[in-house]
């Protein structure tokens, strides 16, 4: 299978879409002028056939399940597809706050037969103005702790927050809610086709450059920075580094990915 530009080098994720369907049909962005990859044929792999990787393949690896598409579209295919495939380790990505993503595994966390919620990272703003999806609206399954039902469930691995420059104090709200309930934060930069759309108090903070397959207007490292550096000390991370957005130069998915499933082990429900 071709590999992700993206992913190029590392060793440790592979992506899958079980999905067919050409663009997206979510619409993330649009009126913002961040439209996602998943539009436009501006994904790296064709997308009129799945892309899913064999099982040797995938073999010592953590398969990215939608890196395009939402894994709450079509979910019943998606669970399904995912379970035939065999991968040993996997996680799937949703906009959707509906985290309720079981697996049939031969051998879980415990050690045991049975069913078990896979990890989900959760993109928590989006839709055509890119807005803050608040509550957990979805099923959620409960907790053994007693935690209310609108917290995030512990097979969340992060939560990704679509960042720019100029909406700090509303990013600002969604890092506090997530770190308050100890939901790993990960930024995620936004680019733009379309230099019209950032605001001339902000242009100072964007250039011209190519993102994985195409050309947008991305924020400089010294624009990245001085956004993540309001949460230093916090936890937050970003999607890729302020030099890089190599897989490989940053490795969130990876350790956030371990990270859930040793969380699991304690929190899982029955
Ligand atoms: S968080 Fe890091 S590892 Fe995950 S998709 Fe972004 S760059 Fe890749």
């Amino acid at each position: 299978m071709k590999e992700n530009p993206k992913q190029l080098g590392c060793k440790t994720l592979i992506d899958a879409v079980p999905q067919i369907g050409g663009d997206c049909p979510r619409d993330c962005g649009s009126k913002v002028g961040c439209e996602c990859y998943g539009k436009g044929g501006k994904f790296w792999a064709p997308t009129d056939v799945p892309l899913m990787p064999t099982w040797k393949e995938a073999e010592g690896k953590i398969v990215r399940v939608n890196s395009y598409y939402d894994s709450n579209d079509n979910k019943g295919l998606v669970i399904e597809t995912v379970r035939k495939a065999g991968w040993e380790h996997f996680f799937f990505n949703t906009c959707v706050p509906n985290f309720d993503f079981p697996i049939f595994v031969p051998r879980g966390p415990t050690a045991d037969f049975g069913y078990r919620q896979a990890p989900v990272v959760y993109t928590c703003n989006g839709g055509a103005w890119n807005e803050w999806n608040f509550q957990a609206s979805g099923y959620c399954y409960p907790y053994p702790d007693g935690r209310e039902p609108d917290r995030l469930p512990p097979n969340v691995m992060y939560v990704r927050i679509r960042t720019n420059t100029w909406m700090v104090r509303s990013q600002d709200a969604m890092v506090g809610h997530y770190l308050e309930q100890d939901v790993p934060v990960v930024l995620t930069f936004l680019c733009y086709t379309d230099a019209t759309y950032i605001p001339d108090e902000a242009k100072k903070d964007y250039g011209e450059s190519v993102h994985v397959t195409h050309r947008y207007w991305r924020p400089t490292s010294l624009a990245m920075i001085e956004v993540v550096r309001r949460y230093k000390g916090t936890g937050v991370r970003m999607c890729g580094t302020p030099w890089s957005s190599a897989c490989v130069d940053c490795l969130n998915c990876e350790l956030l990915y371990w990270q859930c499933m040793e969380r699991m082990k304690t929190c899982q429900s029955p």
